[in-house]
């Protein structure tokens, strides 16, 4: 199982970054050893001092596709969950300056957090690009979401992807996160809804 992330697919979020909508999509990996096993809560790392929450729609592939042509690519998913892409945000900006790849800020053990529970897109009204999600840090809403407001659809990165890379059966996009990341801190406690279904609880130790 690989688990592909995708960067900036949210005007709002690659401003607050400062960069610059982007004109393709941006993507990235997370080893399988990076998600957060269910009932466990998140250590930081001890290497990084400014860990960050990103919430993200992920779509489960159900079948095995290459070059996926776009009206094909909604018969390769059926299933969304939500995830965190934890990002070590240090760390990536230093690797980024250096030009060098992200993974060790993005690729740690813990670094995915990927609901255990999916739901069947037909219970969540059928259109994949009209779903709600929301992050909440202690209670406090901190990131909303409308995959409405997705730069690239997940139709449109379904035949991206599947152009450089296979997808198989069980892997998992990460579809990018809406504005409003920030830090955590130990203590902390991250809670997932979409369409407000609760996904999952995240204690940060
Ligand atoms: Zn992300």
């Amino acid at each position: 199982m690989k688990i592909i992330c995708i960067g900036r697919n949210y005007k709002l979020h690659a401003e607050e970054l400062g960069h610059q909508v982007p004109t393709e999509p941006l993507f990235f990996l997370k080893p399988d050893s990076s998600v957060l096993t269910r009932k466990h809560a998140f250590y930081l790392p001890d290497w990084t001092d400014d860990v960050q929450y990103e919430v993200e729609l992920v779509i489960k592939i159900s079948k095995l596709g290459k070059g996926i042509q776009k009206k094909f690519a909604s018969r390769y998913y059926s299933m969304v969950g939500l995830g965190i892409d934890f990002t070590a945000r240090d760390v990536q900006s230093e690797l980024k300056e250096k030009g060098h790849p992200w993974e060790k800020s993005k690729g740690f053990d813990g670094a995915a957090v990927v609901s255990h529970e999916f739901i069947p897109l037909n219970d969540l009204g059928g259109d994949i690009q009209k779903i709600k999600f929301e992050l909440k840090k202690n209670e406090e809403v901190v990131q909303s979401g409308d995959s409405s407001d997705m730069i690239f659809s997940v139709d449109d990165l379904i035949v991206y992807l599947s152009n450089y890379m296979t997808l198989k059966t069980g892997d998992l996009i990460f579809t990018g996160t809406p504005s409003g990341v920030g830090p955590i801190k130990k203590g902390d406690l991250l809670t997932g809804t979409l369409e407000g279904n609760h996904m999952f609880d995240v204690r940060v130790r």
